[in-house]
């Protein structure tokens, strides 16, 4: 290892708090850290001159690759303007073109209304907030409930942890989360008394497909029913579409595979292409004209961030969407998501791989010891095989025993196969452990 490489790992061990992680491994002296220093498209290199495939998308963010040069140019021609401005009690032209262009991509929706915030957490407690708020400017101060599925993941703040499904997550901290209730499926949705529906503020999902719960596929037509039942029991509908989001599912959002239209609509990760912190929440006009009204009425809506609305995010945001557009992008993805169904068809025959779910460019591979045998999570099967990847060029992230792969749509065909030649070396090498 060079030895820049070590004084920064070293730094590193004594300074750092890794998120989810668990910082007794990482601090050990065998451990070496990844230290990223660059990356052109979907390639990743490290401080040792190591090339990876961005088998994760640097946690779900990237869509385009690292350094494209049109969103390198849009954040600095903005920031040889101004980096950052308030967006209380003024505005900035990035946000402003970037709302626009928000809304244009929901074309027969009635998303009309934007408000930024910084990530998918805050995306999900702004609708939460007005959704709770809605009701009470609309004379049903009772409906101050939400509802999701289990195993959702929909941030760690608290208000988008509680309503959150996975226990290991969120459960410790249930001293400061709210209740929320939560249901597996549309059959015990539909069962629910209408003690419990006529207090609902929102039903919330991830749509197609729950992320952080191991890549777990809705069944088809789950959002068309979904929104029947919230018309039906007069409950808003919220979508976090923070994974989903920007091409992910093969289509610009995943809500469009169904045209289904929420009464939010939440964006983050791959917002700026994976630039930039940003986020945003969609919702209608009917929303948000319950808001309008006289200073004295406290009509308001009493939330945001510092950095709402941030510049040089809307301008990253709005270099990639031009992306979308001038690189045909979800056209030329559609080859590419045929292209990955087949080469993980040709993983599901390992004797080691339990199941392979998919959506679009969003797949996971889940593990076993042995055909109908389990793998037992405390052996971190998902993760030695992440590791063991890395020595053949693929940089990725298990959830428990499964494996995601969540490539930047630029990703090459080639790529892919080398990612999932990858994966296949470092499947067979840790059976063999
Ligand atoms: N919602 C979903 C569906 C997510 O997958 C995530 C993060 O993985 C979040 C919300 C939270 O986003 P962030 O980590 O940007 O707060």
């Amino acid at each position: 290892m060079n030895p820049h490489t070590t004084k920064l790992i070293t730094a590193d061990k004594a300074r750092i708090w890794h998120p989810f992680t668990q910082m007794k491994a990482w601090s050990a002296p065998e451990h070496e850290p990844i230290v990223l220093v660059d990356g052109e498209g979907a390639i990743l290199r490290d401080s040792e001159g190591r090339e990876y495939i961005d088998g994760n998308s640097s946690i779900w963010t990237n869509i385009h690759g690292h350094r494209h040069p049109a969103i390198t140019k849009a954040i600095k021609d903005q920031l040889d303007k101004v980096a950052h401005v308030s967006f209380l009690g003024s505005t900035n032209q990035p946000a402003i073109e970037l709302a626009e262009r928000l809304v244009a991509l929901q074309p027969d929706s009635h998303l009309t209304r934007v408000f930024y915030s910084d990530d998918g957490s805050t995306a999900v407690e702004v609708a939460m907030k007005m959704a709770l708020q809605y009701w009470q400017l609309t004379d049903h101060p009772e409906r101050n409930q939400f509802l999701a599925f289990a195993n959702a993941y929909h941030g760690d703040t608290a208000g988008a942890a509680s309503l959150g499904g996975l226990g290991t997550f969120f459960d410790r901290f249930g001293a400061i989360h709210f209740d929320a209730r939560h249901v597996t499926d549309l059959s015990e949705l539909e069962a629910l008394p209408s003690e419990v529906t006529s207090k609902l503020a929102a039903v919330i999902i991830e749509p197609k497909v729950q992320g952080a719960a191991g890549i777990r596929l809705w069944p088809e037509g789950m959002l068309t029913t979904l929104r029947a039942w919230c018309d039906r029991v007069g409950a808003l509908l919220i979508f976090d579409e923070v994974l989903t989001g920007f091409g992910r599912t093969g289509r610009m959002f995943a809500c469009q595979h169904e045209a289904v239209v929420p009464d939010f609509l939440c964006l983050a990760k791959g917002l700026t292409g994976g630039y930039l912190p940003l986020a945003a929440t969609l919702t209608t006009e009917r929303v948000y004209e319950a808001f309008l009204g006289e200073f004295h009425e406290l009509k308001t809506f009493y939330y945001g961030h510092s950095y709402c609305g941030n510049a040089l995010g809307c301008a990253a945001a709005l270099a990639s969407l031009e992306i979308f557009e001038n690189e045909h992008v979800l056209e030329n993805l559609q080859e590419k998501i045929l292209w990955l169904e087949e080469l993980l068809g040709g993983l599901a025959s390992l004797p080691q791989v339990a199941e392979i779910r998919r959506c679009g460019f969003i797949a996971g591979v889940q593990l076993q010891k042995a055909p109908g045998v389990p793998c037992d999570w405390r052996q971190q099967t998902g993760a030695r095989v992440c590791v063991a990847a890395r020595k053949h060029g693929l940089l990725t992230r298990p959830i428990l025993d499964t494996v995601a792969l969540i490539p930047p749509l630029c990703v090459s065909k080639d790529q892919l196969s080398s990612a999932v030649q990858a994966l296949e070396s470092a499947i067979q090498e840790v059976s063999h452990d």
